[in-house]
């Protein structure tokens, strides 16, 4: 650490609102990388030369202004729970977690406006209180923030029925920009596509506001079967009809639900593959009812008065299936992929045959821009970087298309970003390129810069 920089970071925003412990300042410059094998060994060493935990918007401003002036990168944090090291800083720097300025700013009716750092759970606690609830969340909702999912994820409980952050999910959002003199934007409409996903490389999401919906009683549901075909018929025709009120249907390939310890009661069969269902309590009887036409069999209910106490089925769904199996065996991975609705069965037919339990089956039911998917989270036995990039390839031939998560780079990843307005709004917010360094492929940072 320069003492000289460290002398005008306490200048500008105290002391107290530098990290100063090594170790918090190893910790504060890590996500959740290491689920890639392929991420782990090329970002193990990546640090920040200072983390600024600010305490309000004015500190957080006077930091950024310091940046600036002094032309030091900047990579904005939540709670650092991406996948893909978005928030790990490439070329030292400052962090600026902004997990501090987490207030409500309004709850009216039908929307919430808040703090980007505000933790997703803490959030719905305040919703509940006038009877709505959130649209999509990640399964991270616990420690996650508001802005770093909307900076850095994509979808999650709610998404069967309300769709991805691109879906009208976000309403508007308040960012920092890193020009000259650091000023507020207020972006909403279409110009939202620029800061959504884009790993802050365009502003600091100070604000955020999403739509909120009146509240459901949710009953959580685990339905066995023991034919892959069944469950994804079965869960196909839950996804797929209106008439069901859900946030959550789920489908994991057998051996998957024995990676689950806390579920070791439940799930006695090695075989059995399972369907995770979140539905309104109104529809319970009829859901079990028609689960039985599929052959599937009710294996656990959690009724509505015990939503949110203790575990949910929601933390086996989304990433945490990955985490229970790194839990269960380290050499497992993942990939994201798109498989196409009416050629589901064949393709994972033609991937079973081909890889066998090298590859075990997620599925989460999804709509995007409206149209429903089955989106793939598989699980991966990781042999080596070669043979990932050929399970990736084989995916890809065969049209269940690959949303890579073994890279930090912005859009490599397969989520169709604008790539091209996003690098030119970075231009226009963030001149000196300080924002998240080495995110934003370089060839665009470069063609903005040349034009
Ligand atoms: C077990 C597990 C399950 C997961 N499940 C899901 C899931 O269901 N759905 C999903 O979409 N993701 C999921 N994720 C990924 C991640 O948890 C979510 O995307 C989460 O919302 C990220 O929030 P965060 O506060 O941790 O953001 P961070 O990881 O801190 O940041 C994410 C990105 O946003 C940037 N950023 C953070 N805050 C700001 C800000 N205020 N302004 C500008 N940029 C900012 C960071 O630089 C980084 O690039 C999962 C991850 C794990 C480990």
């Amino acid at each position: 650490m320069s003492t000289n920089l460290l002398r005008k970071l306490f200048e500008a925003v105290g002391s107290e609102n530098v990290v100063q412990v090594e170790e918090t300042v190893t910790k504060l410059s890590k996500d959740y990388y290491w689920y890639s094998p392929v991420l782990d060994k090329q970002l193990e060493h990546k640090r920040a030369d200072y983390v600024v935990i600010p305490d309000s918007y004015e500190t957080l401003k006077a930091v950024l202004q310091l940046t600036v002036k002094e032309k030091i990168p900047v990579t904005p944090r939540g709670a650092g729970t991406g996948n893909y090291g978005q928030a790990i800083p490439m070329t030292g720097g400052v962090v600026v977690d902004v997990s501090k300025l987490n207030k409500v700013v309004e709850v009216g009716e039908g929307f919430v406006t808040v703090q980007a750092g505000m933790r997703i759970r803490d959030l719905e606690k305040k919703i509940m209180e006038s009877d709505q609830e959130l649209t999509i969340y990640p399964s991270t909702f616990v420690k996650a923030t508001i802005g770093g999912f909307v900076a850095g994820g994509s979808g999650g409980i709610g998404s069967v029925t309300w769709g991805n952050l691109w879906d009208g999910n976000v309403l508007s959002v308040k960012v920092l920009t890193m020009n000259e003199e650091v000023s507020e934007l207020l972006i909403d409409g279409a110009d939202l596509l620029d800061y959504i996903h884009s790993y802050g490389t365009t502003g600091i999401i100070t604000e955020v506001t999403i739509p909120i919906k009146p509240k459901s009683n949710w009953v959580q549901e685990l339905i066995s079967f023991s034919s892959l075909q069944d469950v994804l018929d079965f869960t196909r025709y839950i996804a797929e009809d209106d008439q069901w009120k859900k946030r959550l249907v789920t489908v994991v390939e057998a051996p998957i639900p024995t990676f689950f310890r806390p579920l070791k009661k439940v799930i006695q069969e090695k075989d059995e593959h399972l369907a995770l269902i979140e539905i309104e309590e109104s529809d319970l009887t009829r859901l079990k009812e028609e689960a039985k036409k599929f052959h599937g069999r009710s294996i656990y209910t959690a009724e509505a008065s015990s939503y949110r106490k203790g575990i949910g089925i929601s933390d086996f769904t989304w990433n945490h299936t990955t985490l229970w199996a790194l839990k269960n065996d380290k050499n497992w991975t993942y990939l994201q992929n798109f498989f196409s609705l009416d050629d589901v069965h064949d393709q994972i037919g033609k991937i079973k045959k081909r890889f066998g339990d090298e590859v075990l089956f997620h599925i989460e039911w999804l709509r995007d821009k409206g149209k429903l998917i089955p989106a793939g989270l598989p699980l991966v036995y990781y042999q080596s970087q070669e043979r990932l990039y050929e399970i990736i390839d084989y995916f890809n031939e065969i049209g269940a298309s690959v949303n890579d998560p073994h890279t930090y780079l912005l859009g490599a990843g397969g989520w169709n970003l604008q790539l091209e307005s996003i690098a030119k709004k970075k231009k226009e917010n963030d001149p000196y390129e300080l924002l998240n360094q080495g995110k934003l492929p370089t060839h665009l940072v470069k063609e903005t810069i040349d034009q």
